[in-house]
């Protein structure tokens, strides 16, 4: 399985990592990946950058070390009714991964959950539902995968949460089971702070191995296929955007 993209990634302007745009297009062209996508943190986390990073986000060209830099956020779930905190910031973005982030949203019960999920795909900028494997936010994986499904939204498999047993074990049997039951596609992404994480997608793969996860529902391992959901989004692909 080869992965050709990133689609989760931080910078220095969530000050809690660590390495410029720059760095980590670098990164992602040295580990022969074709897109990445700059995703910090939406305004209401509390070292996110402010909202002109947003609105300034077309100065970055669209090209650094041959990668397509996709410029996105990882738009926080603010309460139980999918509420995110990117009103002011969506035109501005190609990209977004919603996610569920203490303090942003408090543990609730899995029908809460499992609502605000449903509730956040109704927003079309919303591409990927960010580590939905967090034991503080239970959801009904059927009916959410199912939906994923319904909106063409990715499921993500987060290399970083791999420092947690709990969210190994969640994404083992209940999670991606649950996606290969329902046709649900995944993205495997690495949510790096730091850029020596770019593309580090070894243990995903080998996870995805262990459990024969299909192929086919690795929506980033494929260029085809990777490329197909960009366009169904709205989003340029390498090609058109160098033929421009
Ligand atoms: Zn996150
Ligand atoms: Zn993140």
């Amino acid at each position: 399985m080869n992965f050709i993209a990133d689609m989760h990634t931080h910078t220095i302007a969530s000050t809690h990592a660590y390495s410029t745009v720059t760095e980590n297009a670098k990164a992602a062209a040295e580990r022969g990946l074709k897109y990445i996508a700059m995703t910090d943190h939406g305004v209401k986390m509390e070292d996110a950058p402010h909202y002109w990073h947003f609105c300034n986000l077309r100065v970055i060209p669209d090209f650094l070390y041959g990668v397509r830099v996709i410029k996105g956020v990882e738009a926080n779930i603010c309460d139980y009714d999918g509420t995110l905190d990117t009103d002011e910031i969506e035109r501005f973005v190609e990209w977004m991964v919603a996610s569920m982030h203490y303090p942003c949203i408090m543990s609730g019960s899995e029908d809460d959950h499992t609502r605000a999920y449903l509730k956040v795909m109704e927003n079309l900028k919303v591409a990927v539902l960010g580590h939905t494997d967090s034991e503080w936010y239970p959801y009904d994986v059927d009916t959410v995968s199912k939906e994923c499904v319904r909106r063409n939204v990715a499921m993500e498999l987060n290399v970083s949460r791999f420092r947690s047993e709990a969210s190994i074990k969640r994404l083992k049997k209940l999670i991606l089971p649950a996606c290969v039951r329902n046709g649900c596609s995944i993205m495997v992404n690495s949510d790096a702070h730091f850029h020596d994480k770019i593309g580090a997608f070894e243990k995903a793969r080998q996870l995805l191995c262990e459990i024969n996860f299909p192929s086919e529902l690795v929506l980033n391992a494929d260029i085809q296929r990777f490329e197909a959901f960009l366009k169904a989004r709205g989003i340029k692909t390498n090609g058109e955007t160098a033929a421009e």
